[in-house]
């Protein structure tokens, strides 16, 4: 039996969540017990929680640490819109704000305050503090992203350091550390650093089951996938690229496709970066195309497509920045892009380094990344290994484990590719190699004589690309070594020589094309999209009004078990994961109005298709029927998406997707004629395949929404 078996339900008051996550409960029962604490969890683990509930269970003030101003800011909305008394002191507020703020402080009235760690220890507000825990006590110190106290991790803030001085000036107070760093050198500097007594050591585990993590080939046709993969994704998305030049260009290439992109780096104004970040914050902008610099800021919890389209410095970087992806626990995905060409940029980068040991550390997180990246195992696997984990693949939810690439005997090849090297008297780097074997006539080869090589033009079956994919691939399964020298020259090995004499074989993984979509849909949910879409506006009309994101009203979880459940009474509604006590009375009806008003009209309309349709199995939708009637009346696809407060690509697929339920939808008002024709015939030759290699095949005078709809139709003619 549990000390405190009452904390559900200060859960389900307070934030509205029926059950602890993985680990809270422990932690939250060791902090109410008035021990230190050290809560290691990722990002979206929910650490917040592990100090904002024994505030509201302990007595007096909590005092939360934090490093920056936007983040205290997110926190506090969100309490405040539980009805939590929080609030924060830093440097955006007047005199008059920070003299009323305190004042309630003393009074009892606030229960988590927010501060600066340099406003925390500076002499003016320490007589202060002396006064709280006089008066109502201190309940204990929270210190928020606790790794910047570490050199060694990667947000060194020396403000940091001086929080020891709480401990010896409040020794009987107790300190809770909270980080999603999860090195253990960070870990134990965290402990010495803040001083910390005994504390119970919470780690949680670093995999992140609601992210979808893929790796794709970054090519020429790589930002039509982009588009694809914004297309098919529904919310914020956040591409990261490695400069502010690309930054520019990808944003500018997205807004010129009609999609809501703004750039984020350090070259734009304070005050553009802070504007950028909060209409994406607000869901006003849905893209953000960022350098790194972009992250460590926000705490939106509903960004449900994190690109990297560049190759990131290292894996634990990949890992906080791609875990900025659905930190609300929602299905996300988190694609990146990588060419070997970027690794050779980065490699250049490191060589520039002045300091060799710093060039080394380089080289070998550059070798980490280059292992996820062009490994065929569950990306798992690699990426909670990074961390000290060991998991046991097979994850489900990666795309080596959901679509395994299929392995070919390339032995034979890689037999000419190794005596090639041989041949060469390991003397050259992979480029040579394979000019040799191609019978390239370069300068560089007749030099040498390779062209007198036995093994000069044997391999001109195979492309430039297939060979390097080779090489690569036998470094990477230690067939073949490369010196570190700068020159990465090819050298063989004990395994190399066992190849050569067919003592070995070599399977390659060989790329296949790649599917955009990798969620499932149900029909059931289908049916809710529309209300969702209803919701989602109530939502952000009701957010704008009081200035906040649209998650702070609800998260995206309870929206969608709203449009799933349907309630029609408080108490029902009441009952959703994410209505807590204050909710519930604050936007309950709202909402259920909106349900309400749904269904109603609902029920009247799929009486009138019934009679309309008769019951071929193949109905359109509640949704396609409206969009059909606008068409009829003439409207162009933008003109219904403005109408219906949608976006024009969900307009284009009800039209495909009436086209494909044999409505009367006047197709050649979309399409031209000749581009259907067009369209047609690359489907007839390809067959049935994604838009992308379409595209491709197409050029840029064709869209994903013309080829989308001429294939619907395509589709139609060829069921029989
Ligand atoms: P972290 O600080 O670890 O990145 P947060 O504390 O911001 O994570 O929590 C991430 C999200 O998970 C927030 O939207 C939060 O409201 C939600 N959350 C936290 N605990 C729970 C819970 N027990 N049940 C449901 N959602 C939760
Ligand atoms: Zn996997």
């Amino acid at each position: 039996m549990s000390e405190f078996p009452h904390l559900e339900r200060a859960l389900k008051y307070h934030f509205g969540y029926d059950q602890f996550r993985p680990g809270q409960r422990q932690v939250i029962e060791a902090g109410l017990q008035n021990r230190d604490l050290l809560v290691v969890m990722p990002t979206g683990g929910g650490k917040s929680l592990c100090f904002q509930l024994p505030a509201l269970i302990k007595g007096g003030l909590m005092v939360v640490v934090s490093p920056l101003i936007a983040l205290m800011q997110d926190q506090v909305e969100a309490l405040r819109n539980n009805n939590i008394p929080a609030t924060f002191l830093n440097s955006s507020l007047n005199q008059y704000q920070v003299r009323s703020r305190e004042h309630a402080i003393l009074n009892g009235k606030v229960k988590l305050l927010y501060v600066a760690p340099e406003r925390l220890v500076s002499d003016r507000f320490l007589p202060f503090l002396d006064l709280v825990q006089h008066q109502v006590g201190i309940s204990a110190f929270a210190i928020d992203e606790a790794h910047c106290v570490s050199e060694w991790g990667h947000d060194f803030r020396p403000e940091y350091r001086q929080l020891i001085l709480l401990r010896q000036r409040y020794p009987k107070v107790p300190t809770f550390a909270l980080t999603a760093t999860a090195t253990d050198r960070v870990r134990a500097d965290i402990i010495q650093q803040l001083g910390l007594r005994e504390p119970t050591i919470h780690i949680a585990s670093f995999n992140r089951q609601n992210l979808y993590y893929e790796v794709r080939e970054k090519n020429k046709g790589s930002f039509a996938e982009l588009l694809e993969l914004i297309q098919d994704t529904e919310g914020s998305v956040i591409i990261y690229c490695l400069t502010r030049k690309k930054v520019d260009e990808i944003a500018f290439k997205l807004q010129h496709h009609q999609l809501s992109a703004l750039p984020y780096h350090a070259g734009l104004s304070d005050e553009e970066r802070s504007k950028n970040q909060t209409q994406f914050i607000r869901d006003d902008v849905r893209i953000m195309v960022a350098t790194i610099a972009f992250g460590m800021g926000i705490n939106k919890p509903d960004v449900r497509l994190v690109v990297h389209f560049d190759i990131p410095r290292n894996l634990e970087s990949y890992y906080q920045e791609s875990g900025r992806g659905g930190r609300d626990g929602e299905a996300s995905r988190c694609t990146l892009f990588y060419s070997y060409g970027d690794v050779k940029t980065i490699e250049y980068l490191i060589n520039q380094k002045p300091d060799p040991q710093e060039q080394l550390i380089a080289k070998q997180q550059l070798r980490q990344v280059i292992d996820y990246a062009e490994g065929t195992d569950c990306r798992r696997v690699i990426q909670l290994g990074y961390f000290g984990e060991r998991f046991p693949g097979n994850c489900g939810n990666c795309d080596n484990c959901r679509s395994p690439k299929p392995m070919q005997d390339w032995t034979i090849e890689a037999m000419k590719f190794l005596s090639c090297v041989a041949r060469c008297k390991e003397r050259f780097g992979m480029a040579h190699i394979i000019d040799v074997l191609r019978g390239s006539k370069n300068q560089k080869v007749t030099q040498y004589e390779h062209d007198q090589l036995s093994t000069y033009g044997i391999g001109k079956d195979k492309t430039v690309d297939e060979w390097r994919m080779l090489g690569r691939s036998l470094l990477h399964q230690g067939l073949l070594e490369q010196t570190s020298d700068g020159y990465a020259v090819l050298k063989l090995n004990a395994l190399s020589w066992e190849v050569m004499r067919k003592k070995r074989t070599v399977s390659l993984a060989v790329p296949v094309v790649q599917k955009i979509s990798w969620k499932e849909r149900s029909s059931k949910a289908e049916a809710a999209e529309m209300l969702l879409m209803r919701l989602r506006s109530l939502r952000k009309n009701l957010a704008d009004q009081q200035s906040v994101p649209p998650y702070v009203v609800f998260p995206d979880s309870t929206l969608r078990l709203m449009a799933q459940v349907q309630p029609q009474s408080l108490e029902e509604f009441g009952k959703l994961s994410g209505v807590g006590s204050h909710k519930l009375a604050q936007y309950g009806e709202k909402f259920i109005h909106e349900i309400v008003a749904y269904r109603q009209e609902n029920t009247a309309k799929s009486v009138n298709s019934q009679v309309n349709l008769g019951n071929g199995g193949n109905f359109p939708t509640e949704t396609e029927l409206l969009t059909l009637q606008l068409h009829k009346q003439g409207l162009s696809v933008e003109e219904i998406a403005e109408q219906r407060n949608l976006r024009p690509t969900t307009i284009i697929r009800h039209l495909a997707d009436l086209i494909d339920k044999n409505q009367p939808v006047n197709f050649d008002l979309l399409v031209t004629p000749e581009k259907q024709q067009k369209i047609c015939q690359v489907l007839d030759i390809l067959g049935d395949i994604s838009l992308t290699p379409i595209k491709e095949y197409l050029g840029n005078n064709y869209s994903f929404d013309e080829i989308r709809l001429a294939r619907g139709k395509w589709r139609r003619n060829h069921k029989s």
